[in-house]
């Protein structure tokens, strides 16, 4: 009976694809391989550079990549390699930022507005970077994809916030799967690895409590950018990015293996 189960289990692993997401361990349903979620980002970047404006002034762009740049070298040389990363700065007003499976990082003027320090600024870009290392693009896209969704009914599930760009890349061909919301699962493993990645680069953790109160406070009514994704921000969310942050300050061994510690997720 056993044997059978495990038989029954195996074939089921096989056809589901499933594959084990790295420093949370979860099993993840992903389609794609490395090699086609770079293509699909490389797509996705490529159409919204064609569009979209880039802020031009010198001083914002260089302490985005500054900051960036941080983060980037923290990583365990595994992931530096693994991914296209680079970060652009959008010219548009919105608080928001959001990250392509190539490793491509897009944040907006408006996000950069309302940080009050670097260390706020990093939260946010290692909460998307998290993203990409988790491989919660591939998992979004491979979701949709067998849904067998069509772009089309993807675009209504856009967020008023991505709607603009999902358009542009449905225009170009390109998937939009990527813009959809994150999963509540998906956001809490971004904030736990992304703040394993901000420590490791020598972040003050605090930053990361502090925006996302500011951020709950600010979107308790309005459409939520993508880091906050579920609508509204739970108390829970915040409580455990609180918990997990005296953790990991008391214990910096957990970022320096790039591990996480087993807290109680209340
Ligand atoms: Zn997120």
């Amino acid at each position: 009976m056993l044997r059978k189960l495990f038989l029954l289990t195996f074939l089921a692993l096989l056809i589901f694809s499933c594959a084990r997401s790295p420093i949370v361990h979860r099993t993840q349903f992903i389609i794609l391989t490395h090699q086609q979620e770079m293509e699909l980002g490389n797509q996705a970047a490529k159409a919204i550079l064609k569009r979209e404006k880039l802020v031009k002034n010198p001083k914002l762009v260089e302490r985005v990549k500054r900051v960036f740049e941080k983060l980037y070298k923290a990583l365990p040389d595994k992931y530096k390699k693994l991914y296209d990363w680079k970060v652009y700065v959008l010219d548009n007003p919105q608080v928001n930022a959001f990250a392509l499976p190539n490793g491509n990082i897009f944040v907006y003027k408006g996000l950069l507005d309302f940080v009050k320090s670097d260390d706020e600024l990093a939260a946010v870009l290692a909460h998307e970077m998290a993203h990409v290392i988790l491989r919660h693009g591939a998992e979004k896209y491979s979701t949709y994809e067998v849904a067998s969704l069509g772009e089309y009914l993807l675009l209504g599930k856009l967020s008023p916030a991505y709607r603009q760009i999902g358009s542009l890349l449905y225009e170009a061909g390109v998937s939009i799967a990527f813009l959809l919301p994150y999963s509540r699962e998906q956001e809490r493993e971004a904030d736990e690895v992304g703040l394993l990645i901000m420590q490791r680069a020598g972040f003050n953790l605090d930053g990361a409590v502090k925006l996302w109160e500011r951020m709950t406070k600010k979107f308790a009514k309005e459409e939520p950018p993508e880091f906050l994704s579920d609508h509204p921000l739970s108390k829970e969310r915040l409580e455990y990015v609180r918990k997990l942050v005296s953790f990991l300050k008391k214990h910096p061994e957990y970022a320096k293996k790039f591990v996480l510690p087993k807290l109680e997720n209340s």
